[in-house]
């Protein structure tokens, strides 16, 4: 629900430092972050005013660690308020449905609940209009270090190798190993990618030079590749170092696709694509970008030589959680009931950033009750606080919905585990991800593998169908919770009969023509009688009731397994290694389950 403001009068002007003290006291509503001054509107209760006000001014070369304007994202954010950055004014219109990743996709449809933008940008007032305004901290003055960082290992491992290359330049350069250019951070909002990065620099002790992809474009054409040729101009000076691209969704859309088409942002994109194609990792340059719309950047982007490495950084799970909490609450002085633990299990769903927020949230409260020391009851009280502003932007599930994406999940898995092929459930995870997913179930592949058996093809179908069908099972209704599921199943149906050449009766004919090698999914239907639309169909529609029928076959016989296997992972919210293949193990088939995959 957006409130509506008044009739657009001229905002009225006024000082930063009100700016600010109305944030700190959450009478923002809305703030609109353009280059040079920052609009925004109070919340009705305030009397829904637009104000305008200009940033205070950063100094480029400042090596201190920057006040405002780098805090200002995460102040915003931390008190709810909406931000608008207007070079990326579409964001994704994302309900909750249809998040449920299916099986056997590493990375399903990316639907991101961004609402929040995660901008950090637009508040340097533009120094000289060519010029890149990239905040710079010197030798390891980002202060932090992976200490600082909790809860995201897998991507602080892969990160490890980048400080190496950064420190030990030369014993890459001996060898003859080219050291890649590009590392792509990918995640939710608030879950370190922009702590990451500076933590990078600060392990390697690099100058880091950061600049938000949104301060890129601007309104004269030509700014935003000048200024990209300044700051790889600037990198090149002070290598080792590194180069941190936040936001860069700002400017690496993909290009070409939009109508109203942006010169500017393309011009931009070119010149970024130019500078890294232009030197050498070896020059002791690495340009780290970071991004939660992936789905949406430039292909050209993500070339070897560019970014070729993907990081993901992704909302952590419970220990991860406690870990988080560990390193917030380290300098507050926390009181003998305090269970961090305890905590961590009520905050599925939280990124770093809502747990920092929780974190100070919880002091506050107990500095207003005059006490010494931060009780549990106050991080009680934080935690409705919190997730009462978080709704908004991210899952908070109910505990139903949470029931339904475990007994979903565990139905893929166990459907999967008796259909023949390639890989079997690795994971099962229901911490809400930054992939869109409420939930996933992730199957490894063992081998790279090209060819898709027809048994192969039902065995994934019903493994599809598996969440859907153990909804039915349990609560005898469904959700829309499996709309990404079917949609995938139909697909692959479909593509059986009009492009395998799978359908008996309808033989080895092909009713598409794939018209675009490259992209998969543009093929269109050949000129085809109506008679054959319809059996086309049919078919469809009844490979795919098979294959729901036997997803709920397999888990009818294994109701109680179902049961327990959902129980333990509500309790620890993943299932992996051992314990998963334990459980996966004891999946009995029902009987014609050979026979329906041997003939359909
Ligand atoms: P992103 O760039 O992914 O949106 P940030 O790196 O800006 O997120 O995170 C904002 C703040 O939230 C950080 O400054 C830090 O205080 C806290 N935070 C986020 N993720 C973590 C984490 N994994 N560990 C510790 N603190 C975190
Ligand atoms: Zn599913
Ligand atoms: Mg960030």
């Amino acid at each position: 629900m957006k409130t509506e403001t008044p009739l657009q009068s001229a905002p009225q002007q006024s000082a930063y430092s009100t700016f600010i003290e109305q944030v700190k006291s959450s009478q923002v509503q809305q703030a609109t972050l353009k280059s040079d001054r920052i609009e925004y509107t109070l919340k009705p209760e305030f009397g829904a005013q637009r104000y305008s006000t200009q940033p205070v001014k950063t100094q480029p070369g400042n090596t201190q660690s920057t006040g405002q304007a780098e805090d200002l994202p995460s102040l915003l954010r931390s008190h709810g308020v909406d931000v608008v950055t207007p070079a990326d004014s579409a964001p994704t219109p994302a309900g909750w449905m249809g998040l449920v990743l299916s099986v056997g996709m590493l990375v399903g449809t990316f639907v991101w609940l961004a609402k929040f933008s995660n901008a950090g940008g637009g508040m340097g007032i533009g120094m000289g209009v060519g010029k890149s305004n990239a905040r710079v901290y010197n030798q390891g003055k980002t202060g932090t270090t992976f200490a600082d960082v909790a809860g995201v290992d897998e991507a602080k491992q892969e990160l490890q190798e980048v400080v190496d290359f950064l420190s030990n330049g030369e014993k890459y350069r001996k060898i003859g190993a080219k050291i890649p250019k590009g590392v792509l951070l990918v995640g939710p909002p608030g879950t370190g990618k922009t702590l990451l990065a500076k933590a990078v620099a600060g392990e390697a002790g690099v100058p880091f030079l950061s600049m938000s992809g949104s301060e890129f474009v601007e309104l004269y054409v030509g700014v935003g590749a000048s200024r990209v040729r300044d700051l790889f101009n600037r990198a090149k000076r002070q290598a080792p170092c590194i180069i941190f691209i936040d936001e860069l969704d700002a400017i690496g859309k993909t290009r070409g696709n939009n109508l109203n088409g942006n010169d500017e942002r393309e011009q931009t994109l070119n010149q970024l694509l130019t500078e890294m194609d232009g030197f050498d990792g070896n020059d002791g340059v690495i340009v780290v970008a970071a991004t939660n719309r992936p789905e949406i950047l430039d292909p050209a982007l993500r070339r070897p030589g560019r970014f070729d490495r993907q990081v993901l950084v992704d909302r952590p799970d419970k220990s991860g959680r406690a870990e988080i909490l560990q390193v917030h609450a380290r300098p507050v002085s926390l009181g003998e009931d305090v269970d961090l633990d305890a905590i961590a299990t009520q905050t599925a769903g939280f990124a770093g950033a809502d747990l920092a927020n929780l974190v100070n949230e919880a002091a506050l409260m107990a500095a207003r009750h005059n006490r010494q020391a931060v009780l549990m009851a106050d991080f009680k009280e934080a935690i409705e606080r919190v997730v009462a502003g978080l709704e908004k932007r991210s899952r908070v599930l109910t505990p139903l919905e949470r029931q339904t994406v475990a007994y979903h999940e565990v139905g893929h898995a166990l459907v999967g585990a008796l259909m023949p092929g390639n890989g079997k459930v690795s994971k099962i995870s229901i911490v809400p991800r930054g992939l869109g997913a409420l939930g996933y179930t992730l199957q490894m592949p063992e081998v790279d593998r090209f060819l898709l058996l027809e048994d192969e093809l039902r065995g994934q179908l019903a493994t599809l169908l598996g969440g859907r069908s153990a909804e039915e099972i349990v609560f005898g209704k469904v959700s829309t919770g499996a709309s990404d599921d079917i949609q995938k199943a139909t697909d692959l149906a479909e593509r059986a009969i009009t492009q395998y050449g799978m359908s008996p009766s309808l033989g080895p004919v092909a009713f598409e023509k794939n018209s675009a090698q490259f992209l998969e999914g543009t093929s269109t239907r050949r000129t085809i009688s109506s008679e054959m639309a319809v059996e086309i169909d049919r078919q469809v529609k009844q490979n795919l009731d098979k294959a729901h029928d036997m997803a709920l076959a397999v888990l009818q016989l294994n109701r109680a397994l179902l049961e327990s296997a959902t129980q333990v992972l509500l309790e620890t919210e993943v299932l992996e290694g051992k314990e998963l293949r334990s459980i996966l193990a004891q999946v009995q088939a029902p009987m014609g389950l050979d026979a329906w995959l041997a003939k359909g």
